[in-house]
């Protein structure tokens, strides 16, 4: 049996006060929990949040790392800076980044690289947009994501990612995939992943589903077989509702 994993991606909201009396909140309560939780803030909360989380079972990841090591590029933060302040996981290739900042399949290639080699736990976004999605594309779209950026790595570091099947339509929308839409891509990239790496390591990987998910479809989409978990933007900002998502399975 997989294990479910639900992370929240707070995105660019919040401010430090209010980040923090969220991650108590969301900390609160937490041996009721029966899944993995992780709260992705923004770069400049991590540290401070890490102590609001100190003891706790709840994980922290970053929403972003840069393409290189380390070095001359203003504004990036490097993989090697979020493993050193012990941040375990960060997010590679949400859709956010690949459309406002145009990141390549071959930049989220290096990113994934990059942080694999700091020993970071990578969540890898893929999904396809609406118009890939109205002209009945979205196997070969997402197909090409995962070749282009995650099935040059070995078997152990694939089995270090968490894949995050998040069509694009339904980011922010409140429009959501049918339990059926998102099983239906699950287990075509479990699909995928077996004929790469083998069914064992297929059988492993978690694969998170995000798109407007909320406490009212979160049961429904969380008991799909190939649905390991979510990953959760607006409904991650109240802590009532994320932890209405957690506790919906
Ligand atoms: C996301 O940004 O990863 C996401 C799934 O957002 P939302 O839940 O708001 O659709």
């Amino acid at each position: 049996m997989r294990r479910k994993i639900i992370a929240g991606n707070w995105k660019m909201n919040l401010r430090f006060d209010e980040a923090k009396a969220l991650a108590s909140a969301i900390r609160d309560g937490e041996s009721a929990y029966r899944h993995e939780v992780i709260l992705c803030p923004s770069f400049p909360y991590l540290t401070s949040l890490a102590q609001v989380l100190a003891g706790s079972k709840i994980s922290l990841g970053a929403q972003n790392c840069a393409d290189r090591e380390n070095g001359a590029f203003t504004g990036e933060v490097s993989a090697s800076m979020l493993a050193s302040v012990g941040i375990p996981y960060v997010i590679i290739g949400h859709s956010e980044r690949r459309i406002y900042y145009h990141e390549s399949h071959a930049v989220l290639k290096d990113k994934i690289n990059i942080a694999l080699a700091n020993g970071l736990k990578p969540i890898f976004c893929c999904g396809e947009t609406k118009e890939v999605r109205l002209s009945e594309q979205q196997a070969n779209y997402v197909e090409r994501q995962l070749e282009e950026s995650l099935f040059h790595l070995s078997e152990d570091d694939i089995l270090r990612v968490i894949i995050a099947y998040e069509p694009v339509w339904a980011i922010g929308t409140g429009l959501t995939a049918t339990p059926e839409q998102a099983q239906e891509m699950h287990h075509f990239i479990r699909t995928r992943i077996a004929a790469r790496y083998g069914r064992a390591i297929a059988d492993q990987i978690i694969i998170q589903y995000g798109g407007s998910m909320k406490p009212d479809n979160a049961a429904e989409l969380l008991s799909q077989p190939d649905v390991d978990g979510g990953l959760i933007g607006g409904a991650s900002l109240k802590a009532d509702d994320f932890k209405a998502i957690i506790a919906a399975v």
